[in-house]
């Protein structure tokens, strides 16, 4: 087949889903990569690099749309690119069906296979394929990065000749990927770190990367009993106060603040209001992963750096992984990848779209005129 990445059109996204080094790993299985003339540029691939690595480089957007068997993507597509589907066409994005059922609609009147990479079961087996994942992971690292440029201080500790330095204290709400990998990012950096989850199971992971585990005194089993299935439910107004109080006692301590919390398929829950940020020291950041979703501090501007009276720095991008643009389309390329290789059982170049596999299936949102979206529970793990 022949597998095309267009640049992406969406403004201010450097990544893309190919790479050189996927181009040579889809010659493996038998695919012809194309890629359209500078779509590696702003993630530090070069046209010759994908032409070294085999991949034919074809001069605009029309000519690979049209070119292409499987259009793989990062961002779900705009309305110029639905255009260029078709029934014989398989797209391969990021795609959020559930929080874009318009476009699901549109690209499902097209009659393209549609697979939605951020709904790839989230079970072992897929692992090498969890785009959500792979990303989270860069934003937790990202976030930690970007709040040390906006703290005026060191991470870590030091004993000097010019005075004794003491070290941050960082604050991690919400444990998942991403909080996790800014616990890791947070205390390689020397920062005494401190993390918090409504999932009492997490208390081990965030131990083992030596933060603290933030304990709730609460009578219902310690953390929150309604947290169901590995992912987080909304908690009990009871439980929600505790948390509050907790934090409001940590917010004059912390030097930054970074949150994460999650709940599938709602509004990010606050938990950082607005008299903890003014509680806060002057120089201290908050940087909110959930902006996205509404936001976990009460006075984040989503995609916006904003300095409070008080002089606390709130960072509310929405685009991590996109400002570590090689490494996040290293790791999602090389996720579409696999993708492609669960497609491509006899490793032949020729595409078996199997529908009874769990993995194909979670991931297909729009198959043969017909929306597949939401798929079924996976039956394995
Ligand atoms: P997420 O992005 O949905 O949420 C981030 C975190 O916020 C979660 O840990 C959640 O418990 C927490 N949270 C929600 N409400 C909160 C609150 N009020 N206070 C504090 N924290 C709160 O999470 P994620 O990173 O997508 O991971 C979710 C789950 O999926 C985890 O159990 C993770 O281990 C699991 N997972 C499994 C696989 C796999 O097996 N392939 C891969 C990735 C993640």
């Amino acid at each position: 087949m022949r597998i095309g990445a267009p640049k992406e059109i969406a403004p201010g996204e450097a990544r893309v889903a190919m790479t050189p080094a996927s181009v040579r790993d889809l010659a493996r299985l038998g695919h012809q990569s194309l890629i359209e003339a500078g779509a590696g540029r702003a993630a530090g691939f070069a046209d010759d690099a994908y032409r070294e690595a085999g991949a034919e480089v074809v001069p605009d957007a029309a000519a690979l749309w049209s070119q292409a068997d499987i259009v793989v993507k990062v961002r779900p597509p705009q309305d110029e690119e639905v255009d260029r589907l078709d029934a014989d066409k398989t797209l391969i994005s990021l795609f959020h069906p559930g929080q874009n059922a318009d476009l699901l609609d549109r690209v499902n009147g097209t009659g393209a296979t549609l697979v939605a990479m951020d709904m790839v079961p989230r079970i072992s087996r897929a692992q090498k394929m969890d785009a959500l994942s792979s990303m989270a992971n860069i934003a937790g690292y990202r976030a930690v990065i970007e709040a040390g440029s906006h703290f005026g201080r060191f991470f870590t500790g030091q004993v000097t000749a010019a005075g004794k330095v003491p070290p941050a204290k960082v604050l991690v709400v919400g444990a998942g990927v991403a909080g996790l990998a800014a616990i890791g990012t947070a205390t390689s950096l020397g920062a005494i770190t401190y993390a918090f989850d409504v999932r009492p199971e997490v208390a081990e992971q965030i131990e083992s990367m030596g933060a603290e585990f933030v304990y709730l005194d609460f009578e219902e089993g310690g953390q929150d009993s309604s947290a169901t299935g590995g992912y987080a439910a909304p908690s009990s107004p009871e439980f929600r106060e505790k948390q509050l109080e907790k934090f409001r006692a940590l917010a004059p301590e912390m030097d930054i603040v970074i949150t994460t919390a999650l709940i599938p398929g709602r509004d990010a829950p606050v938990l950082w209001t607005a008299d903890m940020v003014a509680a806060m020291k002057p120089g201290s950041v908050i940087v909110d992963l959930a902006a996205e979703r509404g936001g976990n501090c009460e006075l984040t501007v989503p995609d916006e750096r904003i300095v409070t009276e008080g002089g606390v720095t709130i960072v509310g991008y929405t685009d991590f992984p996109s400002r570590m643009a090689q490494q996040s389309s290293t790791l999602y390329a090389t996720n579409i990848r696999h993708m492609i290789a669960d497609l491509t059982p006899g490793k032949d170049g020729v595409i078996v779209h199997d529908m009874e596999d769990d993995v194909i299936r979670g991931a297909t949102a729009a198959k043969g005129h017909e929306i597949t979206y939401p798929p079924p529970r996976p039956r394995t793990a």
